[in-house]
């Protein structure tokens, strides 16, 4: 899937519209999710253009993905994560329900987070 610029990470990348930021740098910007699924709830963001995980492990330079994934564990520490816990997801494509086509990840905390995923048999 080409990158479409006019989704709704790329325009808050911009500044065309607002968010709740935690955390930006040269390689990632953080915000809080704006309908949030934990008592945190905080989406990570790359600066550079990939639809997803699946975009960014190919496409990536090896700067982008450590300085990424580097600002991921950040986030994580500043928001008082690391000592309870928390849920790291990315979404990739139709059958996980990817809405934006930017890659993120969701970073989940707060209270305890239940089981992983949905089961597929009993
Ligand atoms: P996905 O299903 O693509 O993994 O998750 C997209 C996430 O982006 C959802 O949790 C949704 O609430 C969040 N989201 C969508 N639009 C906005 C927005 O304009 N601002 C913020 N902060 N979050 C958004």
């Amino acid at each position: 899937m080409a990158y479409d610029p006019q989704n709704i990470f790329a325009k808050i990348l911009r500044g065309e519209i607002p968010c709740n930021k935690i955390l930006e740098d040269d390689w990632a910007l953080a915000f809080h999710d704006i309908q949030p699924q934990a008592p945190i709830h905080a989406l990570v963001i790359p600066k550079g253009p990939y639809v997803s995980m699946d975009d960014f492990s190919q496409n990536g330079s090896a700067d982008e993905i450590a300085g990424f994934f580097r600002a991921v564990g950040t986030v994580a520490r500043e928001l008082g994560m690391t000592d309870d816990g928390y849920r790291m997801l990315a979404n990739n494509g139709a059958d996980a329900h990817q809405e934006v086509p930017h890659l993120h990840v969701h970073l989940f905390a707060g209270h305890d987070l239940g089981s992983m995923i949905k089961k597929f048999k009993d």
